[in-house]
């Protein structure tokens, strides 16, 4: 073991190195991958030498997240406590369903849990649990929220038209989700959104009036908090009064933004968090910890152990369900993912994680003003969002952000609304100051200067 953690320290310092000197690695046409690489599984091994450059030459070719060129996605850079802890998570190798198995791990998990559902101003009878991604806990919210009002559908299945609503704006995971859970896809409604892409809370009233009018039972009511194009936040309070109304559970999807709690300044996006029913916030987006990292929180605890629990002797064996996280989860084994948010969260408080949040706001601000005093430039985002979209000098979004890619000039994606196509930069890297923003601009623009000279020479 010692040897291969010693391989690992060199593995790691020779990607540090090139997500310094090639922050975009070169990227492989899927056609030639299995070429160009070493791939295959054969019958003998391969080891030492061998071993070491084939990884080293995968590593080379890997996408380079946590580099100051990377802008695609809604995760990125890297935060050492936070890296510390899922190292350490990996050595220690505990499964999260028992506290005979992970200890004191279970400790942590519920003292994560704990503190935000304080954050979130959930009240006494609430809790919560992790789980692999945003998608599964967005999942969980679901299935509380369809064994709340339906309880029989545990033992009976589903019988009835039940139906469901979220934005046009909201994450895919939401219609996924109604096909898993045999809700179907035809009885999710996508509300109408605002220019801003917040959903609208009088397109929600009527639209659930007419599905009672059409004899459906309306049940499940998702708001996002940071849409995933453009970092939206539909307003909780007035989606709130619907739900009260109709006795409707209310989520909040905050997997992209949810972490705005840690932050005094921009809290007051999720106002009315309180009044919700579940809640869900990926730590591995604006905290930056390692991939993955999901919370979900409830108001309703007895929900979740009613959805999620199931009898099994040889699991539970010792301990009260208090610490048996097993009895609250959708997995049976599980990985320890709470651990490397409490490395980071211990080692900077929660006045650390705050400033993490505000500066990723920050730099969004510095993004928006550059744009807005850059007459190339046209501005599709609005404040109070870490998702800047623009178009540069009307080039297709789509042909700019390939053409940065294919070069390895830089990563970021390109998303759309109201038919509009843009560059979709996102700056949810804490680790990168002014400058590196700038040089995002500067490196985009010379790229666009020389690929149009190009072009008007072929
Ligand atoms: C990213 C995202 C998700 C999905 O989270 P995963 O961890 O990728 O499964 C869900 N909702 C929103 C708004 C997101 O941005």
């Amino acid at each position: 073991m010692h040897q291969d953690l010693q391989l690992f320290s060199e593995l790691c310092d020779y990607l540090l190195a090139e997500e310094k000197n090639n922050p975009v690695a070169q990227p492989i046409a899927t056609s030639e991958v299995y070429q160009k690489l070493n791939l295959s599984l054969d019958d003998d091994g391969i080891i030492n030498q061998e071993l070491i450059s084939t990884l080293k030459s995968i590593i080379k070719h890997t996408p380079k997240t946590a580099s100051k060129s990377f802008f695609n996605q809604l995760f990125g850079g890297r935060i050492g406590k936070a890296t510390l802890g899922d190292l350490l998570a990996v050595m220690l190798n505990n499964s999260m369903y028992t506290y005979k198995v992970a200890g004191p791990q279970v400790g942590i998990e519920k003292e994560i849990i704990d503190n935000i559902c304080k954050l979130s101003g959930y009240k006494k009878y609430s809790g919560g649990t992790l789980a692999a991604g945003g998608s599964m806990t967005n999942f969980m919210a679901l299935l509380m929220a369809r064994d709340y009002k339906f309880p029989e559908i545990r033992t009976e299945g589903i019988s009835q038209k039940i139906t469901l609503y979220t934005s046009e704006a909201s994450h895919y995971s939401i219609s996924k989700n109604a096909v898993l859970s045999g809700i179907g896809r035809n009885y999710v409604r996508q509300i109408k959104t605002n220019q801003k892409g917040e959903m609208s809370a009088t397109h929600l009233d009527e639209v659930i009036q007419q599905d009672i009018a059409d004899g459906r039972i309306p049940f499940f009511v998702n708001a996002t908090a940071g849409t995933t194009v453009l970092g939206a936040f539909d307003d909780i309070t007035a989606l709130s009064k619907v739900c009260k109304n109709y006795n409707l559970w209310l989520h909040v999807d905050g997997a992209y933004c949810g972490s705005v709690i840690f932050s005094n300044k921009h809290k007051h996006l999720v106002n009315g968090l309180e009044l919700t029913d579940s809640f869900s916030v990926n730590a591995h987006k604006m905290l930056g910890t390692p991939l993955g990292c999901s919370i979900i929180i409830t108001q309703h605890i007895s929900q979740l152990h009613h959805s999620f629990s199931n009898e099994a002797d040889y699991l539970y064996q010792t301990d009260g369900d208090d610490f048996n996280l097993g009895k609250t989860s959708l997995q049976c084994g599980r990985r320890n993912d709470a651990l490397k948010l409490w490395t980071l969260w211990k080692s900077v408080g929660t006045k650390g994680l705050e400033k993490i949040v505000d500066h990723q706001f920050e730099l969004a601000k510095i993004a928006r003003d550059y744009i807005n005093f850059n007459p190339d430039y046209t501005l599709y985002s609005f404040e109070d969002s870490i998702s800047v979209c623009f178009n540069y000098k009307d080039i297709p979004a789509n042909l700019l952000c390939t053409g940065l890619y294919e070069d390895s000039e830089l990563m970021v994606g390109f998303g759309k609304f109201n038919k509009k196509e843009f560059i979709r930069m996102v700056t949810i890297n804490t680790v990168l100051e002014k400058e590196d923003i700038h040089n995002f601009f500067k490196t985009l623009e010379t790229y666009a200067s020389k690929s149009l000279l190009k072009n008007v020479v072929n």
